[in-house]
């Protein structure tokens, strides 16, 4: 009889051979942009914490006074004994900044899409799933029992061309959509979505991970970049990242907001999100609306790295609107090997391979806080490599 686990083994093989292995990177110290990787400080172009926000001591002094007066875990489910005033003053934050009427807050990003999806559709319904989606809205959509067509990436066309040959068979239909996409950095077509949306009777939910305290003038997210705020649809978002803390959100309309209250098993079967999160995400609302410079900055040092790459004429920058910018390389051991070069020279930019991605790239972002210097010796390094 063979060892049941043996398969383990091999398929880490597998892994290794492929070049796609992947081990943790122990970072020392505060977020910033430097770190302290390895022993070496290097300038750090692999964080999402696109305001810097995460070693902000407005953050970490709320975090603190939260833990203090409400202790470390909130101890149970929200609708148990795990809800607090500061989750209804996160909640309210959160729908203001978004101007919805109300929002939910979850423990993570990954939680709130894979239990809104699976709330809001089941087995007689359509998901229709851009294919670069984040893995969260693709794991929601298995977990709904919905059927599942994914859609070319931000192809409107075939969206339109899917929904006139599948919607009238279906009872609901969700369409699904990273507004930011994390790994190439553009951004989803949403004005012509909402109104594929309208036209269909189809639910629209956007992910705004990466947009939420980054796109839109006021940091709200892409809703209100492309001047939809208002407009019926589910937004999505995370705490973790240019709010500096942990948990994700969903915000919407009051009828929304308490069905999912009722109905999503990631927010009903799971404890409240701690004292100290919650705090720290509430903190960095209040600074988000308060100092505008942060934003205005972080889109300085995108605008300036856009500039200084664009000049280097091997370079095969994908297109990007958003602080994420990345390079596409033929193979991932050629992304390796030029991750390895970043690192040498003390920079911090990973590689992505696949499964994450269909083809092997370098990902840098921007964050508020990186010097003209740390940008420049980044093209530098580059222009060199
Ligand atoms: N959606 C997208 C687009 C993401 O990039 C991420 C995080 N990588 C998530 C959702 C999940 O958010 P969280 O880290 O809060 O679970």
């Amino acid at each position: 009889m063979t060892d049941p686990y043996d398969w383990l083994q091999h398929s880490l093989l597998t892994i290794h051979r492929a070049d796609w292995y992947r081990s943790v990177q122990t970072i020392h110290g505060l977020p910033g942009a430097t770190v302290v990787l390895g022993g070496e400080e290097v300038i750090n172009f692999a964080s999402n914490d696109y305001l810097g926000l995460a070693g902000d001591e407005r953050l970490i002094a709320a975090a603190v006074v939260a833990t203090q007066e409400f202790g470390t875990g909130s101890t149970g489910s929200r609708l148990l004994s795990g809800h607090r005033e500061l989750h209804g003053e996160l909640e309210r934050a959160i729908a203001s900044l978004k101007q919805t009427e109300d929002a939910l807050v979850f423990s993570s990003g990954y939680l709130a899409n894979i239990g809104a999806i699976a709330a809001l559709v089941g087995k007689r319904d359509l998901i229709l799933s851009d294919q670069y989606n984040h893995s969260s809205l693709k794991n929601g959509a298995i977990l709904s029992g919905a059927t599942v067509i994914e859609y070319s990436h931000c192809d409107v066309t075939e969206l339109k061309t899917q929904l006139h040959q599948q919607r009238q068979n279906y009872r609901r239909c969700l369409i699904l959509t990273d507004s930011v996409f994390s790994m190439d950095g553009d951004l989803c077509p949403l004005p012509a979505l909402l109104d594929l949306a309208e036209e269909f009777r189809c639910m629209l939910l956007v992910d705004e991970a990466h947009a939420t305290g980054v796109m839109g003038a006021t940091g709200a997210g892409c809703v209100e970049h492309f001047g939809c705020t208002g407009r019926q649809l589910i937004q999505i978002g995370t705490l973790s990242k240019a709010l500096g803390s942990l948990g994700g959100y969903v915000a919407g309309s009051h009828t929304l907001i308490d069905y999912l209250r009722n109905r999503s098993p990631s927010w009903i079967y799971t404890t409240g999100l701690s004292p100290a999160d919650t705090a720290a995400a509430l903190a960095a609302i209040n600074i988000i609306r308060q100092e505008p410079q942060h934003l205005m900055q972080l889109w300085q040092n995108v605008n300036y790295l856009r500039t200084l790459l664009l000049e280097l004429p091997n370079l095969k920058l994908l297109p990007s609107a958003s602080p994420i910018l990345c390079f596409q390389l033929p193979s991932a051991a050629e992304a390796l090997q030029v991750g390895k070069q970043l690192k040498q020279a003390g920079i911090f930019a990973p590689a992505i391979r696949p499964p994450t991605v269909p083809t092997s790239r370098i990902r840098i972002s921007l964050m508020a806080t990186h010097k003209t210097t740390h940008i420049e010796k980044l093209a530098a390094v580059l222009n060199g490599i």
